[in-house]
């Protein structure tokens, strides 16, 4: 059993600290935020993840988990301390550093006796020796950072978590290797390996693999832009390509572009720190002014579709969270084409099973928000798919007809088949195949 203090309690930091809590370790887990902590105290969890609930209910129970805004008691009796805390981009770009310094400037004053830091935020190569500078300004005791970057995905953190594919440990100290190996044992009992390095490695390894998944998607959707003007199919050429193993099957399948809190920010954050070292990520910097484009590449379709008039059409949209399983909006996709769309004078109806609560923040009054997927389809002129979430994979494709005032969809997600949709005699618009008309 470990003590440990997670602060930041967002997706990974409350993800952590649960999974933490459900291998038999003591959690307290330090927010900023009053309110956060207090529905957290209540026993209700601040954000959507799937199986969390339970495991989150279950640790309270025990008394394996607990919360508090107060730095200073979370960590007193902690041996290891987590940050989790935001990383969002500076104004230029890069890794804005100033929550994670903030809090290891506090720490370094409250240090009582050793204790590991380790820094789970995405952070570039060299934070964890700011983070070092930081608490070793006013710390008289011994402690150690460890960067330990974050793979889990929204929408499967806790099995991401719970059996991860790998840990990585970046740390040049012997003692603090031995605690955390000790901690994550557990996690790793099927054989998959905790990979130690050096700390600035470890921190690249998780913009490398970032850069590098949305590298694939961003091919993937050009390939499918391509396929639109020649004719090809890219569902075909996707199970083409994705058998040769060296390309594997996954994250292949072609969309409206990459959102959500990381990919965005740590491409750019890449770049950027490139830049600083006089070096420029040519095939990144292309990533992300693709996926710039392809976020919004429905609205001419629709356009032209609507003869360039879209003002006064009623359309439907599915789908607001950045992917499937999360109420994350950031930098979602759905939200550029709504930007588009009402600028363009659509009225737009929603339905998202878990983000239209956070939407409703950004965008206020100037869409409306439905009960169901099949609500958000009255009188509409068009459907417009941005997530792929599993409840829109099998409508009831005469409902819909009945439902709204045209059989047109515009599918950001590719969740039909193009024989289906041609069977069901729907106009049917999607990404890198031909038109159903
Ligand atoms: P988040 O915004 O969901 O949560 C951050 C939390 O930190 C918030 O609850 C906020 O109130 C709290 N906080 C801010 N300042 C604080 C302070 N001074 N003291 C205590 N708490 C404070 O962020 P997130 O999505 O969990 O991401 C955290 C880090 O992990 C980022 O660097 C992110 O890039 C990285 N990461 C995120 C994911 C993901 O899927 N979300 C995956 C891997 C890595």
């Amino acid at each position: 059993m470990k003590k440990i203090a997670v602060v930041g309690t967002g997706y990974v930091g409350l993800v952590t600290g649960t999974c933490f809590a459900e291998t038999g370790n003591q959690v307290i887990c330090v927010d900023i935020d009053s309110k956060k902590v207090a529905r957290m105290r209540n026993g209700e969890v601040p954000i959507y993840e799937p199986h969390l609930d339970v495991l989150f209910e279950r640790n309270i129970k025990a008394n394996r988990l607990s919360f508090t805004t107060d730095l200073e008691a979370g960590i007193q009796d902690a041996e290891i301390i987590f940050l989790a805390l935001p990383t969002p981009p500076g104004e230029d770009g890069s890794a804005d550093l100033r929550y994670i310094l903030g809090v290891a400037d506090e720490l370094g004053k409250l240090l009582k006796d050793y204790k590991v830091i380790v820094d789970k935020s995405t952070v570039p190569v060299g934070t964890a020796e700011k983070v070092h500078a930081a608490i070793a300004k006013h710390a008289t005791v011994d402690f150690d950072v460890v960067s330990n970057p974050e793979f889990l995905r929204e929408g499967f953190a806790v099995d991401d978590f719970m059996k991860p594919d790998r840990v990585v440990l970046g740390t040049s100290s012997e003692r603090a290797e031995q605690i955390m190996e000790q901690l994550y044992k557990p996690f790793v009992r099927q054989g998959n390996p905790i990979i130690f390095m050096d700390e600035k490695s470890a921190e690249l390894t998780k913009y490398a693999a970032n850069a590098f998944l949305a590298t694939k998607i961003t091919f993937m959707n050009e390939i499918a832009n391509f396929c639109e003007l020649v004719g090809a199919d890219v569902d075909k050429v996707r199970i083409g390509i994705g058998s040769d193993e060296r390309i594997g099957k996954r994250f292949l399948f072609p969309g409206i572009g990459y959102g959500g809190s990381c990919f965005p920010k740590d491409v750019q954050a890449l770049v950027n720190s490139g830049l600083e070292n006089n070096y420029s990520f040519g095939i990144i910097q292309a990533v992300m002014e693709v996926n710039e484009s392809q976020k919004t590449i429905l609205f001419p379709k629709m356009k032209n579709f609507f003869r360039g008039d879209l003002s006064g059409k009623k359309i439907a949209l599915w789908g607001l969270a950045f992917k499937p399983d999360t109420d994350d909006i950031r930098e979602a996709p759905a939200l550029y084409m709504i930007d588009a769309l009402v600028k363009a004078g659509a009225n737009i109806t929603a339905y998202d099973p878990e983000a239209m609560e956070n939407v409703k923040g950004v965008v206020g009054d100037s869409i409306s928000f439905a009960e169901n997927e099949y609500d958000a389809l009255k009188d509409a002129d068009a459907l417009l798919i941005c997530t792929e979430w599993g409840v829109f994979r099998n409508p009831d494709f005469d409902k819909m007809k009945s439902l709204m005032k045209d059989s047109v969809i515009f599918d950001g997600r590719n969740l039909f088949e193009i024989s289906e949709m041609n069977k069901n005699g729907f106009y049917y618009s999607s990404i890198g195949r031909s038109i159903v008309s």
